[in-house]
């Protein structure tokens, strides 16, 4: 597996490639990588023919409050997990290459989809997002990229920016991968105690009782989103920070879900926020 640290190289890698008639499928990532980034992986090496793993932690999708500094990094132990699933190739710039001095340009998703959900607590984490795909999408000359339903929000975005900014990408979604006992992975969860751990099944637990409800006929949304608050409210440390349901991929809001739909979760346990969603009425 080849390690790339600049632009260049990534990109002199991506083109020979290119010319060889290759396609090349992107995974964006942070690194701290779990079996959730694995799905991805898996998922891009069954479609394409060279897969280029990103680990970059992105400075400009963090708010100034946020866990940045403290966000988890361990590059070696990433490399053993890509290569194990056939990565053919790393980008693990360092900010410095991504963003240098005099850099000035960003990608904007002016619309209600960022302003909602993960976008009303975090006012510039979208536009940071945006900002670095497109960066890496152009760098490795994607054909295919790979995001998780985990970020469900985050692929609509993706998605609105790919299709507006007319980029040669095929955006792909991948299924939430989550524990035996329902936790969603997240490079997160590390920050959890035993005890907290325990605590954060109540995100699964709570989408999975609304789930039951609807498909035992429920379709009103205050009524779902209810029966979601009030299964996290019997969570003494877990407090609420959205439970919101839009249609999905438009992100619309609805009063009965009567077409596919985004049922969407960020919870503290503690200090630590997470992030879960389901979604409703797929056919
Ligand atoms: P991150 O490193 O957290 O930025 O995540 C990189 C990519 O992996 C994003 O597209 C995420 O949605 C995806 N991802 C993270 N956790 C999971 C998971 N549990 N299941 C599926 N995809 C995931």
């Amino acid at each position: 597996m080849k390690i790339f640290r600049t632009v260049k190289e990534t990109q002199a890698f991506a083109e020979k490639m290119k010319r060889e008639g290759k396609t090349i499928g992107l995974c964006p990532t942070m690194g701290a990588l779990h079996e959730g980034h694995m799905t991805l992986m898996r998922a891009a090496r069954a479609a394409c023919d060279i897969v280029i793993a990103s680990v970059f932690v992105n400075p400009t999708q963090f708010g100034p409050t946020e866990d940045y500094d403290a966000y988890p990094r361990r590059f070696e132990e990433d490399c053993k997990k890509l290569e194990a699933e056939g990565v053919d190739a790393v980008f693990h710039p360092e900010p410095s290459e991504m963003y240098p001095d005099g850099y000035c340009t960003y990608v904007n998703v002016d619309g209600d989809i960022t302003h909602k959900l993960c976008g009303a607590q975090r006012p510039i984490h979208f536009r940071g997002v945006a900002t670095v795909v497109t960066k890496l999408m152009n760098i490795t000359r994607a054909d295919e990229a790979f995001f998780g339903q985990k970020d469900a929000q985050q692929v609509v975005v993706v998605c609105r920016f790919v299709s507006d900014l007319n980029l040669p990408v095929h955006v792909n979604m991948v299924p939430i991968c989550r524990e035996e006992n329902g936790l969603a992975r997240s490079s997160r969860n590390v920050y959890l105690s035993p005890e907290e751990r325990k605590a954060a099944l109540i995100l699964s637990q709570s989408l999975k009782k609304a789930k039951v409800a609807y498909e035992a006929g429920e379709k009103d949304v205050e009524t779902l989103k209810k029966i979601v608050s009030d299964s996290i409210q019997t969570e003494p440390i877990a407090s609420i920070d959205y439970v919101d349901l839009f249609s999905f991929p438009d992100l619309k809001p609805m009063t009965m879900v009567n077409k596919e739909a985004l049922l969407a979760i960020a919870v503290k346990i503690n200090k630590i926020r997470l992030i879960d969603n389901i979604i409703l009425g797929a056919k």
